[in-house]
Protein backbone atom coordinates (compact mmCIF):
# COMPACT_ATOMS: atom_id res chain seq x y z
CA UNK A 1 0.00 0.00 0.00
CA UNK A 2 1.49 3.54 -0.61
CA UNK A 3 2.58 5.43 1.96
CA UNK A 4 0.14 8.60 1.09
CA UNK A 5 -3.01 6.70 1.46
CA UNK A 6 -5.45 8.99 2.26
CA UNK A 7 -7.48 8.76 5.14
CA UNK A 8 -10.29 6.71 4.93
CA UNK A 9 -11.16 5.90 8.86
CA UNK A 10 -13.67 8.65 10.22
CA UNK A 11 -12.44 10.81 13.00
CA UNK A 12 -14.32 10.51 16.15
CA UNK A 13 -14.41 14.01 18.11
CA UNK A 14 -13.89 13.69 21.88
CA UNK A 15 -16.89 14.47 22.71
CA UNK A 16 -18.64 12.16 20.81
CA UNK A 17 -16.88 8.97 22.52
CA UNK A 18 -19.44 6.74 24.43
CA UNK A 19 -17.44 6.23 27.65
CA UNK A 20 -18.54 2.41 29.48
CA UNK A 21 -20.62 2.87 32.29
CA UNK A 22 -19.48 1.62 35.88
CA UNK A 23 -22.37 -0.98 35.36
CA UNK A 24 -20.42 -2.45 32.27
CA UNK A 25 -17.07 -2.19 34.36
CA UNK A 26 -18.16 -4.61 37.14
CA UNK A 27 -19.87 -6.53 34.47
CA UNK A 28 -16.91 -6.94 32.50
CA UNK A 29 -14.45 -7.62 35.77
CA UNK A 30 -17.47 -10.11 36.75
CA UNK A 31 -17.63 -12.01 33.23
CA UNK A 32 -13.53 -12.19 32.90
CA UNK A 33 -12.90 -13.31 36.50
CA UNK A 34 -16.01 -15.98 35.82
CA UNK A 35 -13.24 -17.17 33.18
CA UNK A 36 -10.33 -17.16 34.55
CA UNK A 37 -12.37 -19.24 37.43
CA UNK A 38 -13.02 -21.71 34.68
CA UNK A 39 -9.10 -22.23 34.05
CA UNK A 40 -9.73 -21.64 30.39
CA UNK A 41 -7.03 -19.25 29.59
CA UNK A 42 -4.07 -21.85 31.44
CA UNK A 43 -4.34 -23.94 28.22
CA UNK A 44 -1.44 -23.22 25.86
CA UNK A 45 -3.70 -23.62 22.48
CA UNK A 46 -6.24 -21.67 23.85
CA UNK A 47 -3.47 -19.04 24.14
CA UNK A 48 -1.64 -19.20 21.18
CA UNK A 49 -5.15 -19.04 19.28
CA UNK A 50 -5.56 -15.64 21.01
CA UNK A 51 -2.27 -14.35 20.39
CA UNK A 52 -2.68 -15.49 16.72
CA UNK A 53 -5.77 -13.74 16.18
CA UNK A 54 -4.24 -10.64 17.60
CA UNK A 55 -1.88 -10.85 14.83
CA UNK A 56 -4.28 -10.97 12.42
CA UNK A 57 -6.45 -8.30 13.82
CA UNK A 58 -3.10 -6.16 13.27
CA UNK A 59 -2.51 -7.08 10.12
CA UNK A 60 -6.38 -6.50 8.77
CA UNK A 61 -6.63 -3.53 10.28
CA UNK A 62 -2.98 -2.07 9.74
CA UNK A 63 -4.51 0.69 7.36
CA UNK A 64 -7.20 1.80 9.96
CA UNK A 65 -5.00 2.02 13.10
CA UNK A 66 -2.47 4.65 10.71
CA UNK A 67 -5.51 5.74 10.04
CA UNK A 68 -6.88 6.25 13.59
CA UNK A 69 -3.49 8.29 14.39
CA UNK A 70 -3.56 10.22 11.78
CA UNK A 71 -6.81 11.17 12.88
CA UNK A 72 -5.77 11.79 16.50
CA UNK A 73 -2.38 13.34 16.33
CA UNK A 74 -1.80 13.50 12.79
CA UNK A 75 0.87 11.84 12.93
CA UNK A 76 2.51 10.19 9.49
CA UNK A 77 1.86 6.45 8.30
CA UNK A 78 5.50 5.51 8.37
CA UNK A 79 5.73 6.27 12.45
CA UNK A 80 2.32 4.27 13.23
CA UNK A 81 4.05 1.35 10.58
CA UNK A 82 7.54 1.41 12.21
CA UNK A 83 6.70 1.88 16.09
CA UNK A 84 3.31 0.38 16.66
CA UNK A 85 2.24 -1.64 14.02
CA UNK A 86 5.00 -3.63 12.17
CA UNK A 87 6.56 -3.56 15.62
CA UNK A 88 3.75 -5.44 17.58
CA UNK A 89 3.20 -8.08 14.51
CA UNK A 90 6.87 -9.14 15.32
CA UNK A 91 6.37 -8.87 19.05
CA UNK A 92 3.35 -11.13 19.00
CA UNK A 93 5.12 -13.39 16.56
CA UNK A 94 7.62 -13.54 18.75
CA UNK A 95 5.30 -14.88 21.62
CA UNK A 96 4.06 -17.39 19.56
CA UNK A 97 7.31 -19.20 18.98
CA UNK A 98 8.62 -19.00 22.24
CA UNK A 99 5.18 -19.70 23.85
CA UNK A 100 6.11 -22.83 25.20
CA UNK A 101 9.35 -22.51 26.44
CA UNK A 102 8.34 -19.33 28.56
CA UNK A 103 5.86 -21.30 29.97
CA UNK A 104 7.70 -24.60 30.66
CA UNK A 105 8.32 -25.32 34.05
CA UNK A 106 11.75 -23.98 35.68
CA UNK A 107 13.85 -26.91 37.36
CA UNK A 108 15.38 -25.64 40.24
CA UNK A 109 18.88 -27.64 40.27
CA UNK A 110 19.63 -28.04 44.42
CA UNK A 111 23.22 -27.53 46.29
CA UNK A 112 22.73 -30.59 48.10
CA UNK A 113 22.38 -34.08 47.20
CA UNK A 114 19.77 -35.11 49.42
CA UNK A 115 17.38 -32.53 48.15
CA UNK A 116 17.76 -33.51 44.66
CA UNK A 117 15.25 -36.22 44.81
CA UNK A 118 12.41 -32.72 45.98
CA UNK A 119 12.08 -32.40 42.37
CA UNK A 120 12.16 -28.08 43.51
CA UNK A 121 10.36 -27.07 40.56
CA UNK A 122 9.21 -22.93 39.71
CA UNK A 123 5.81 -23.52 37.85
CA UNK A 124 4.26 -20.73 35.48
CA UNK A 125 0.87 -19.17 36.87
CA UNK A 126 -1.00 -16.89 35.48
CA UNK A 127 -1.62 -14.34 38.11
CA UNK A 128 -4.77 -13.67 37.20
CA UNK A 129 -7.51 -10.36 35.83
CA UNK A 130 -5.25 -7.74 35.04
CA UNK A 131 -5.99 -4.19 34.19
CA UNK A 132 -3.70 -2.23 31.27
CA UNK A 133 -4.11 1.61 31.53
CA UNK A 134 -2.52 3.06 28.65
CA UNK A 135 -1.77 7.03 27.33
CA UNK A 136 -2.33 8.76 24.17
CA UNK A 137 1.29 8.93 22.53
CA UNK A 138 1.54 5.71 21.19
CA UNK A 139 -1.53 3.92 22.04
CA UNK A 140 -1.64 1.01 20.22
CA UNK A 141 1.91 -0.42 21.22
CA UNK A 142 0.98 0.42 24.57
CA UNK A 143 -2.18 -0.95 25.04
CA UNK A 144 -1.15 -4.45 22.68
CA UNK A 145 2.13 -4.78 23.68
CA UNK A 146 1.72 -5.59 27.43
CA UNK A 147 -1.86 -7.59 26.41
CA UNK A 148 0.61 -9.59 24.89
CA UNK A 149 2.07 -10.78 27.44
CA UNK A 150 -1.09 -11.41 29.59
CA UNK A 151 -2.69 -13.72 26.71
CA UNK A 152 0.58 -15.11 27.22
CA UNK A 153 0.98 -15.72 30.58
CA UNK A 154 -2.79 -16.84 30.82
CA UNK A 155 -4.35 -13.70 32.24
CA UNK A 156 -7.73 -11.97 31.24
CA UNK A 157 -6.99 -8.61 30.66
CA UNK A 158 -9.25 -5.24 30.45
CA UNK A 159 -7.55 -2.49 28.79
CA UNK A 160 -8.31 1.04 29.50
CA UNK A 161 -6.93 3.59 26.48
CA UNK A 162 -6.79 6.84 26.96
CA UNK A 163 -9.66 8.95 25.93
CA UNK A 164 -7.23 11.45 24.35
CA UNK A 165 -6.99 9.36 21.02
CA UNK A 166 -10.79 8.90 20.82
CA UNK A 167 -10.42 7.77 17.14
CA UNK A 168 -8.29 5.21 17.84
CA UNK A 169 -10.44 4.15 21.61
CA UNK A 170 -13.42 3.38 18.98
CA UNK A 171 -11.23 1.64 16.81
CA UNK A 172 -9.77 -1.03 19.75
CA UNK A 173 -12.45 -1.23 21.44
CA UNK A 174 -14.43 -2.16 18.36
CA UNK A 175 -11.74 -4.58 17.16
CA UNK A 176 -11.02 -7.05 20.31
CA UNK A 177 -14.45 -8.56 21.09
CA UNK A 178 -14.31 -8.66 17.21
CA UNK A 179 -10.88 -10.90 17.20
CA UNK A 180 -10.14 -11.98 20.94
CA UNK A 181 -12.73 -13.90 22.80
CA UNK A 182 -14.87 -11.60 24.49
CA UNK A 183 -15.07 -13.58 28.06
CA UNK A 184 -11.73 -13.13 28.19
CA UNK A 185 -10.30 -9.68 27.03
CA UNK A 186 -12.65 -6.14 27.14
CA UNK A 187 -11.88 -3.02 26.50
CA UNK A 188 -13.14 0.02 28.93
CA UNK A 189 -13.59 3.55 27.47
CA UNK A 190 -12.96 6.07 29.35
CA UNK A 191 -11.23 9.05 31.48
CA UNK A 192 -10.82 9.51 34.61
CA UNK A 193 -13.99 8.54 36.39
CA UNK A 194 -14.18 5.01 34.63
CA UNK A 195 -10.76 4.54 35.17
CA UNK A 196 -11.26 5.68 39.34
CA UNK A 197 -13.88 3.25 39.23
CA UNK A 198 -11.80 0.60 37.39
CA UNK A 199 -9.05 1.42 39.99
CA UNK A 200 -10.88 0.26 42.94
CA UNK A 201 -11.54 -3.22 41.75
CA UNK A 202 -9.20 -5.89 42.97
CA UNK A 203 -7.06 -6.98 39.77
CA UNK A 204 -4.21 -9.22 39.79
CA UNK A 205 -1.99 -6.59 38.35
CA UNK A 206 -2.35 -3.05 36.91
CA UNK A 207 0.12 -2.53 33.92
CA UNK A 208 0.18 1.84 33.83
CA UNK A 209 1.98 3.90 31.42
CA UNK A 210 2.00 7.16 31.53
CA UNK A 211 2.85 10.31 33.64
CA UNK A 212 4.25 10.01 37.19
CA UNK A 213 1.34 12.33 38.77
CA UNK A 214 -1.03 9.46 38.05
CA UNK A 215 1.24 6.79 38.54
CA UNK A 216 0.83 8.17 42.06
CA UNK A 217 -2.62 7.95 41.97
CA UNK A 218 -2.67 4.60 40.42
CA UNK A 219 -0.11 3.29 42.69
CA UNK A 220 -2.22 4.07 46.24
CA UNK A 221 -5.47 2.40 44.49
CA UNK A 222 -3.10 -0.29 43.62
CA UNK A 223 -1.73 -0.56 47.61
CA UNK A 224 -5.01 -0.90 49.15
CA UNK A 225 -5.78 -4.25 47.76
CA UNK A 226 -2.56 -5.10 47.40
CA UNK A 227 -1.81 -5.60 43.74
CA UNK A 228 1.10 -5.89 41.97
CA UNK A 229 1.53 -3.33 40.11
CA UNK A 230 3.81 -2.02 36.90
CA UNK A 231 4.58 1.52 36.12
CA UNK A 232 5.82 3.08 33.03
CA UNK A 233 6.35 6.74 33.62
CA UNK A 234 8.52 9.30 31.95
CA UNK A 235 11.14 11.62 32.85
CA UNK A 236 13.91 13.65 30.96
CA UNK A 237 16.25 11.60 29.18
CA UNK A 238 19.72 13.28 28.56
CA UNK A 239 21.26 13.50 25.14
CA UNK A 240 24.77 13.54 25.94
CA UNK A 241 27.85 14.51 23.28
CA UNK A 242 31.22 13.77 24.35
CA UNK A 243 34.18 15.82 23.38
CA UNK A 244 35.93 13.02 21.34
CA UNK A 245 32.56 12.65 18.91
CA UNK A 246 33.38 14.02 15.94
CA UNK A 247 31.27 13.21 13.63
CA UNK A 248 28.76 15.69 14.80
CA UNK A 249 26.22 15.25 11.28
CA UNK A 250 25.40 11.51 12.49
CA UNK A 251 25.10 12.87 15.97
CA UNK A 252 22.85 15.70 15.31
CA UNK A 253 20.56 13.25 12.37
CA UNK A 254 20.70 10.58 14.93
CA UNK A 255 18.84 13.04 17.79
CA UNK A 256 16.91 14.94 16.07
CA UNK A 257 15.64 11.46 14.43
CA UNK A 258 14.46 10.86 17.81
CA UNK A 259 13.18 14.07 19.09
CA UNK A 260 10.40 14.44 16.13
CA UNK A 261 9.21 11.00 16.48
CA UNK A 262 5.26 11.97 16.79
CA UNK A 263 6.00 15.62 17.34
CA UNK A 264 8.40 14.68 20.15
CA UNK A 265 5.65 13.31 22.59
CA UNK A 266 7.64 9.87 22.88
CA UNK A 267 8.64 8.54 26.28
CA UNK A 268 11.99 8.15 25.10
CA UNK A 269 13.26 10.94 23.42
CA UNK A 270 16.20 12.87 24.19
CA UNK A 271 14.76 15.71 26.18
CA UNK A 272 17.82 18.11 26.25
CA UNK A 273 21.36 17.59 25.00
CA UNK A 274 24.44 18.26 27.33
CA UNK A 275 27.05 19.44 24.53
CA UNK A 276 30.48 20.46 25.22
CA UNK A 277 30.98 24.03 24.59
CA UNK A 278 33.11 24.47 21.77
CA UNK A 279 30.95 22.14 20.17
CA UNK A 280 27.45 23.46 20.36
CA UNK A 281 27.77 25.65 17.19
CA UNK A 282 28.94 23.07 14.99
CA UNK A 283 26.22 20.58 16.32
CA UNK A 284 23.22 23.20 15.72
CA UNK A 285 24.66 23.78 12.45
CA UNK A 286 24.70 19.67 11.92
CA UNK A 287 21.22 19.74 13.16
CA UNK A 288 20.27 22.71 10.77
CA UNK A 289 21.59 20.11 8.09
CA UNK A 290 19.58 16.92 9.43
CA UNK A 291 16.43 19.14 9.52
CA UNK A 292 17.20 20.08 5.91
CA UNK A 293 17.47 16.70 4.47
CA UNK A 294 14.43 15.47 6.90
CA UNK A 295 11.96 18.41 5.60
CA UNK A 296 13.62 19.18 1.85
CA UNK A 297 12.00 22.02 -0.16
CA UNK A 298 8.60 21.92 -0.24
CA UNK A 299 7.97 19.48 2.85
CA UNK A 300 7.56 22.34 5.41
CA UNK A 301 7.22 20.35 9.20
CA UNK A 302 4.40 22.33 9.87
CA UNK A 303 2.48 23.09 6.32
CA UNK A 304 3.88 20.46 3.57
CA UNK A 305 2.30 17.55 2.68
CA UNK A 306 3.80 15.07 5.60
CA UNK A 307 4.13 17.26 8.30
CA UNK A 308 5.49 16.51 12.16
CA UNK A 309 2.46 14.88 14.20
CA UNK A 310 0.36 17.38 16.34
CA UNK A 311 0.45 18.44 19.71
CA UNK A 312 -1.68 15.89 21.29
CA UNK A 313 -4.44 18.41 22.99
CA UNK A 314 -4.85 22.56 22.78
CA UNK A 315 -3.75 22.25 26.61
CA UNK A 316 -0.53 20.85 26.06
CA UNK A 317 0.15 22.93 23.39
CA UNK A 318 -0.77 26.15 25.39
CA UNK A 319 1.72 24.36 27.80
CA UNK A 320 4.71 23.89 25.56
CA UNK A 321 4.04 27.93 23.81
CA UNK A 322 3.97 28.96 27.25
CA UNK A 323 7.45 27.20 27.51
CA UNK A 324 8.96 28.80 24.58
CA UNK A 325 7.94 31.74 25.72
CA UNK A 326 9.06 31.73 29.21
CA UNK A 327 12.61 30.15 28.91
CA UNK A 328 15.50 32.45 29.10
CA UNK A 329 17.35 30.40 26.00
CA UNK A 330 17.61 31.61 22.28
CA UNK A 331 15.85 29.96 19.84
CA UNK A 332 18.70 29.34 17.38
CA UNK A 333 16.16 27.49 14.96
CA UNK A 334 12.25 27.21 14.18
CA UNK A 335 10.21 28.19 17.22
CA UNK A 336 7.20 28.55 14.52
CA UNK A 337 3.69 28.17 16.12
CA UNK A 338 0.80 26.24 14.19
CA UNK A 339 -2.40 27.84 16.45
CA UNK A 340 -3.40 24.84 19.16
CA UNK A 341 -1.92 22.23 16.69
CA UNK A 342 1.84 21.75 16.14
CA UNK A 343 4.96 23.42 16.71
CA UNK A 344 8.33 23.54 14.53
CA UNK A 345 11.28 21.91 15.22
CA UNK A 346 12.96 24.31 17.76
CA UNK A 347 16.87 24.19 18.99
CA UNK A 348 17.49 26.67 22.00
CA UNK A 349 20.95 27.27 22.97
CA UNK A 350 22.45 29.38 26.01
CA UNK A 351 19.84 27.32 28.09
CA UNK A 352 20.37 27.87 31.69
CA UNK A 353 20.25 24.36 34.13
CA UNK A 354 17.46 25.74 36.17
CA UNK A 355 15.57 27.13 32.92
CA UNK A 356 11.59 26.43 32.81
CA UNK A 357 12.53 24.15 30.10
CA UNK A 358 14.90 22.25 32.28
CA UNK A 359 12.05 21.28 34.77
CA UNK A 360 9.74 18.62 33.32
CA UNK A 361 9.58 16.44 30.37
CA UNK A 362 8.98 18.55 28.01
CA UNK A 363 7.19 16.11 25.13
CA UNK A 364 7.40 18.42 21.92
CA UNK A 365 9.70 18.99 19.56
CA UNK A 366 12.21 21.60 21.49
CA UNK A 367 15.24 20.55 21.73
CA UNK A 368 17.08 22.75 24.71
CA UNK A 369 21.09 22.53 24.16
CA UNK A 370 23.15 22.84 27.68
CA UNK A 371 26.75 23.70 26.57
CA UNK A 372 28.79 21.49 29.60
CA UNK A 373 32.48 22.82 30.30
CA UNK A 374 33.12 18.31 30.61
CA UNK A 375 32.02 15.22 30.84
CA UNK A 376 32.02 15.49 34.70
CA UNK A 377 29.67 18.77 34.51
CA UNK A 378 27.21 16.53 32.41
CA UNK A 379 27.24 13.79 34.85
CA UNK A 380 26.54 16.43 37.69
CA UNK A 381 23.40 18.05 35.23
CA UNK A 382 21.54 14.53 35.07
CA UNK A 383 22.33 13.66 38.56
CA UNK A 384 20.84 16.89 40.05
CA UNK A 385 17.05 15.60 38.67
CA UNK A 386 15.39 12.63 38.96
CA UNK A 387 16.36 9.47 37.53
CA UNK A 388 15.30 9.25 33.59
CA UNK A 389 14.12 6.85 31.52
CA UNK A 390 17.25 6.53 28.94
CA UNK A 391 20.55 8.42 29.00
CA UNK A 392 21.55 8.31 25.45
CA UNK A 393 25.79 8.86 25.42
CA UNK A 394 27.42 10.06 22.29
CA UNK A 395 31.01 8.97 22.38
CA UNK A 396 33.76 6.56 20.62
CA UNK A 397 35.07 5.65 23.96
CA UNK A 398 34.02 2.59 25.88
CA UNK A 399 35.49 3.94 28.58
CA UNK A 400 32.74 6.71 29.15
CA UNK A 401 29.95 4.01 28.71
CA UNK A 402 31.67 2.57 31.50
CA UNK A 403 31.70 5.84 33.49
CA UNK A 404 28.02 6.46 32.65
CA UNK A 405 27.31 3.32 34.39
CA UNK A 406 28.91 3.76 37.16
CA UNK A 407 28.67 7.51 37.89
CA UNK A 408 24.93 8.11 36.52
CA UNK A 409 21.39 6.30 37.25
CA UNK A 410 18.70 5.95 34.48
CA UNK A 411 16.43 3.04 33.34
CA UNK A 412 18.76 2.51 30.29
CA UNK A 413 21.71 3.74 29.08
CA UNK A 414 22.24 3.86 25.17
CA UNK A 415 25.04 4.40 23.23
CA UNK A 416 25.36 6.81 19.88
CA UNK A 417 21.97 6.50 18.86
CA UNK A 418 18.35 7.29 20.01
CA UNK A 419 15.20 5.04 20.40
CA UNK A 420 16.93 2.11 18.94
CA UNK A 421 17.14 -0.12 22.22
CA UNK A 422 12.70 -0.21 21.83
CA UNK A 423 13.80 -2.76 18.70
CA UNK A 424 15.92 -5.00 21.16
CA UNK A 425 12.53 -7.45 22.11
CA UNK A 426 15.02 -9.67 24.09
CA UNK A 427 16.00 -5.95 26.50
CA UNK A 428 14.21 -5.55 28.88
CA UNK A 429 12.52 -2.27 29.24
CA UNK A 430 11.79 -0.14 32.39
CA UNK A 431 12.58 3.24 34.40
CA UNK A 432 13.91 3.85 38.01
CA UNK A 433 12.70 6.47 40.92
CA UNK A 434 10.82 8.99 39.05
CA UNK A 435 10.42 7.20 35.67
CA UNK A 436 8.63 4.04 36.87
CA UNK A 437 9.33 0.68 38.39
CA UNK A 438 8.99 -2.79 36.90
CA UNK A 439 10.36 -3.75 33.48
CA UNK A 440 8.71 -5.99 30.41
CA UNK A 441 9.36 -6.44 26.70
CA UNK A 442 8.82 -9.70 24.72
CA UNK A 443 9.74 -12.36 27.61
CA UNK A 444 10.01 -10.02 30.52
CA UNK A 445 6.17 -9.11 29.73
CA UNK A 446 4.95 -12.64 30.01
CA UNK A 447 7.00 -12.65 33.33
CA UNK A 448 5.15 -9.55 34.73
CA UNK A 449 1.92 -11.35 34.46
CA UNK A 450 3.26 -15.03 35.71
CA UNK A 451 3.49 -16.19 39.18
CA UNK A 452 6.35 -18.31 39.65
CA UNK A 453 5.09 -20.96 41.66
CA UNK A 454 7.65 -22.77 43.71
CA UNK A 455 7.04 -26.31 44.40
CA UNK A 456 8.77 -29.26 46.05
CA UNK A 457 7.51 -32.95 47.09
CA UNK A 458 9.08 -34.45 49.60
CA UNK A 459 9.34 -38.25 49.88
CA UNK A 460 7.99 -40.14 52.40
CA UNK A 461 11.25 -42.16 52.54
CA UNK A 462 13.34 -39.49 53.41
CA UNK A 463 11.67 -39.58 57.00
CA UNK A 464 15.01 -40.87 58.72
CA UNK A 465 16.48 -37.81 57.71
CA UNK A 466 13.81 -35.75 59.39
CA UNK A 467 14.13 -37.35 63.27
CA UNK A 468 16.81 -34.18 64.06
CA UNK A 469 13.94 -31.72 63.63
CA UNK A 470 11.12 -32.99 65.91
CA UNK A 471 10.60 -32.45 69.60
CA UNK A 472 11.88 -33.29 72.17
CA UNK A 473 14.67 -30.96 71.66
CA UNK A 474 17.93 -32.26 73.34
CA UNK A 475 22.01 -31.37 73.27
CA UNK A 476 22.89 -33.57 70.43
CA UNK A 477 19.98 -31.90 68.15
CA UNK A 478 20.32 -28.26 69.08
CA UNK A 479 24.30 -28.78 67.73
CA UNK A 480 23.30 -30.49 64.49
CA UNK A 481 21.20 -27.89 63.87
CA UNK A 482 24.24 -25.55 64.52
CA UNK A 483 26.38 -27.24 62.47
CA UNK A 484 25.73 -25.31 59.21
CA UNK A 485 26.31 -21.88 60.61
CA UNK A 486 29.62 -22.86 61.43
CA UNK A 487 31.05 -22.79 57.95
CA UNK A 488 33.81 -21.01 57.35
CA UNK A 489 34.06 -17.42 55.93
CA UNK A 490 36.73 -16.87 53.79
CA UNK A 491 38.86 -13.40 55.42
CA UNK A 492 38.30 -11.40 51.70
P1 LIG B 1 -2.85 10.16 29.49
O1 LIG B 1 -3.25 11.55 29.89
O2 LIG B 1 -3.50 9.50 28.35
O3 LIG B 1 -2.99 9.28 30.80
C1 LIG B 1 -2.61 7.92 30.86
C2 LIG B 1 -3.79 7.09 31.34
O4 LIG B 1 -4.13 7.46 32.66
C3 LIG B 1 -5.03 7.30 30.48
O5 LIG B 1 -5.60 6.04 30.19
C4 LIG B 1 -5.91 8.16 31.35
O6 LIG B 1 -7.29 7.95 31.12
C5 LIG B 1 -5.53 7.74 32.74
N1 LIG B 1 -5.73 8.79 33.74
C6 LIG B 1 -5.51 10.12 33.56
N2 LIG B 1 -5.78 10.77 34.71
C7 LIG B 1 -6.16 9.85 35.60
C8 LIG B 1 -6.57 9.90 36.97
N3 LIG B 1 -6.64 11.06 37.64
N4 LIG B 1 -6.89 8.73 37.60
C9 LIG B 1 -6.83 7.57 36.93
N5 LIG B 1 -6.45 7.46 35.63
C10 LIG B 1 -6.13 8.58 34.99
O7 LIG B 1 -1.30 10.10 29.16
P2 LIG B 1 -0.08 10.90 29.78
O8 LIG B 1 0.05 10.58 31.23
O9 LIG B 1 -0.09 12.30 29.34
O10 LIG B 1 1.10 10.14 28.96
C11 LIG B 1 2.29 10.73 28.69
C12 LIG B 1 3.29 10.32 29.77
O11 LIG B 1 3.50 8.92 29.71
C13 LIG B 1 4.66 10.95 29.56
O12 LIG B 1 5.18 11.32 30.81
C14 LIG B 1 5.47 9.81 28.97
O13 LIG B 1 6.85 9.92 29.21
C15 LIG B 1 4.88 8.62 29.67
N6 LIG B 1 5.08 7.41 28.89
C16 LIG B 1 5.89 6.44 29.39
C17 LIG B 1 6.15 5.31 28.64
C18 LIG B 1 7.05 4.21 29.14
O14 LIG B 1 7.09 3.16 28.51
N7 LIG B 1 7.76 4.39 30.23
C19 LIG B 1 5.55 5.17 27.38
C20 LIG B 1 4.72 6.18 26.92
C21 LIG B 1 4.48 7.30 27.68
Amino acid sequence: MPFDLPQKVMPVPAASLKFTTNEEIDENYARLTATFKSGETRSLPYRRKQLLQLARMLQDNHTAFEDALLADLNRPRMETTVSEVAHLITSVMYAVENLESWAAPDPCPTKEAWRSSWGATLYKEPKGVVLIISPWNYPLVLTVNPLIGAIAAGCPAVLKPSELVPTFCELIASLIPKYLDPNTYAVIKGGVPETTHALALRWDHIFYTGNSRVGRIVATAAGKNLTPLTLELGGKSAAVVADDCDDLDVVAKRILYGKLQNGGQLCVAPDYALVPKAKVDAFVESLKKAHEEFFPEGDHPLTGPRPISDIVHPTHHAHLVDLLHRTKGKVVFGGQIHKDKSIAPTILTDVPVDDVLMGEEIFGPILPILAVDDIDEAIRVINSKPIPLVIYLFTTQDELKHKFLRETRSGQLVVNDTIMQLCVHELPFGGQGESGYGMWFGKTTFDVFTHRRGCITVPFSDEPFFQGRYRPYTEDKYQAACAPGKVKIPDE
